[in-house]
C-alpha cells in the first residue's frame, strides 16, 4: 500500500468505494466522476503505478477481470458498446498513479470519444 494513494485507500477501506467486483488480487469499483452511467475502474489491490511497473500475472488478472466485467457492465446500464482504456502515464492523462483500467459504457449519439 502507498499511504498517499487514493486507490490504495479505497482498497484498505479507509475511503468509500462502490465495489462492483473483488477477489484476492483485483478490485473493481464505480468511478466517482463517471464519464457515463456505469463507468467502472479495475485495479490491482497492490500498488503499481502504471502497466509498465505491474507484474505480468497481476496485469493478467486485471485484464481477465476487464474481460469478465465489460459485458456485465454494458448489460447493467443497457449500453450497446463501451470504451475500455488505460491512461498509462501522466502525459497520457493518468491522474491517479495506481494502474487502472476504465470501462466507459457508450451509447448511440453520446458525443464521441470520452
Ligand atoms: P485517470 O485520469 O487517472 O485515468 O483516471 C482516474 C479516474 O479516477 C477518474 O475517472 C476519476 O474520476 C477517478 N477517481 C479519482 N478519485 C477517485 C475517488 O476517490 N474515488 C473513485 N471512485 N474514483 C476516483
Ligand atoms: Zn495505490
Amino acid at each position: 500500500m502507498s499511504e498517499d494513494c487514493i486507490f490504495c485507500q479505497i482498497v484498505a477501506g479507509d475511503i468509500p468505494g462502490r465495489t462492483v467486483y473483488e477477489d484476492d488480487t483485483v478490485l473493481a469499483f464505480l468511478d466517482a466522476n463517471p464519464l457515463s452511467p456505469g463507468h467502472t475502474l479495475v485495479i490491482p489491490k497492490a500498488h503499481h503505478e502504471r502497466l509498465n511497473d505491474t507484474p505480468a500475472d497481476v496485469a493478467g488478472a486485471v485484464m481477465s477481470t476487464l474481460h469478465e466485467l465489460v459485458p456485465a457492465v454494458e448489460a447493467a446500464v443497457d449500453a450497446p458498446a463501451s470504451t475500455v482504456a488505460f491512461n498509462n502515464g501522466e502525459e497520457a492523462g493518468q491522474e491517479v498513479p495506481h494502474v487502472h483500467g476504465h470501462i466507459v459504457p457508450r451509447f448511440e449519439d453520446d458525443g464521441g470519444r470520452p
